[in-house]
């Protein structure tokens, strides 16, 4: 089966060997506060700057989930308000969680063919979310509006979620301050580690505003990464797997330039197939790593069972947009012959459709 879904999506294949080697190597069983964690854990943040281009300055954490980095947000870089932009399903719950923690949190809905209006945001917001790459409707923020709102709010701390793009996208990591994502996405690994990376002025925001009152305060999670530890027994197997994994892993430019090459092939070819249309038009907002394409309901049904008897599986819709459009990530655990049976199956489908 190949796996199209964006999350929890398509493993590298070296995943069960190292899986063994992992077994083999007696990791899993140390303590984590054991030379052998303490150095692996360090050569993975080592290794996730090397190739991800992390800026030297920035903090790198690891944690359980993106939906867990959604509250240590709050808990620890907010004293009373959030702003949030969301466009869709993933944006939007973030928003929600937020306002638990801060019943005074704001949000900006904006429409998935459109930037986010910057006028009515107070200049003095203590920090302002984002979703990086929304995977329910494949909508991405450009990098030309990221720089903007930098510009616009220097004082501001800006969080993205950025867990469909992270390890795909040659993120400019100085236009935010908070960037998070697990790792079931676009790492390619099995889901229950996420990695957030933090500027200097965060992790100064985090001091001043001194949140120790949860297991997972960041200031808890930051001195104990400071010293290659974590702040509870950690996801061991899936540290090891990511470090293996970017081990082996080229540089995210180069891994960028071509996944942004087999983005257009892919549109390109699928506009000759007319039932099935890209949910976004505008190019601009089009995500990278994750399409997310519409077409009548009735045709769609059919289309996602005949691509399963075809070894494929092909991403359901989300949230409201589950009946009508479909995804296909854009990882960088997928092969181009990957797509190239996938385009093969959709030329078959539509002859007979
Ligand atoms: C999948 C996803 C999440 C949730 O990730 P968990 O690891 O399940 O917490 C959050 N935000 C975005 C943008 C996602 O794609």
């Amino acid at each position: 089966m190949i796996n199209f879904y964006p999350g929890p999506s398509k493993l590298y294949p070296e995943i069960g060997a190292y899986l063994q080697k992992a077994f083999e190597s007696g990791i899993l069983e140390m303590n984590h506060r054991s030379e052998a964690f303490m150095g692996l854990f360090a050569d993975t943040k080592e290794l996730l700057k090397e190739k991800l281009s992390i800026p030297d300055e920035y903090e790198i954490v690891l944690v359980s989930s993106a939906t867990e980095c959604w509250e240590i947000v709050s808990q620890s870089f907010v004293t009373n308000s959030s702003f949030h932009f969301y466009n869709g399903a993933f944006g939007e719950k973030w928003f929600d969680y937020a306002q638990r923690i801060h019943s005074a949190s704001k949000g900006m809905a904006f429409g998935v063919e459109e930037l986010p209006s910057l006028n009515q945001i107070p200049i003095q917001s203590e920090l302002l979310a984002l979703t990086h790459n929304e995977t329910s409707n494949g909508t991405a923020l450009p990098e030309n509006f990221q720089q903007k709102i930098r510009n616009q709010f220097p004082d501001s701390l800006i969080a993205y979620d950025a867990t469909s793009s992270m390890a795909g996208y040659n993120l400019k990591w100085e236009y935010g301050d908070i960037w998070f994502a697990s790792v079931q996405k676009c790492f390619g690994l099995p889901p229950g580690l996420a990695v957030m990376v933090v500027s200097p002025k965060a992790v100064e925001r985090a001091n001043t505003i001194n949140d120790l009152q949860h297991y997972n305060s960041f200031n808890y999670i930051l001195a104990n990464a400071r010293k290659n530890q974590t702040h509870h027994t950690p996801n061991i197997s899936n540290i090891f797997l990511l470090n293996s994994t970017l081990r082996q892993r080229d540089g995210v430019e180069n891994i960028y330039n071509d996944l942004v090459k087999r983005k257009h092939d892919f549109l390109d070819k699928i506009q000759n197939f007319p039932p099935i249309q890209n949910y976004i038009s505008l190019p601009d907002l089009q995500s990278d790593t994750v399409f997310c394409l519409q077409a009548d309901e009735s045709l769609l049904m059919d289309l996602k069972n005949a691509a399963a008897e075809n070894n494929i599986l092909l991403g359901n819709g989300y949230g409201k947009l589950k009946n009508t459009t479909f995804r296909i990530a854009n990882f960088p655990a997928l092969l181009q012959s990957d797509f190239d049976h996938l385009l093969i199956f959709l030329r078959s489908f539509f002859k007979a459709h």
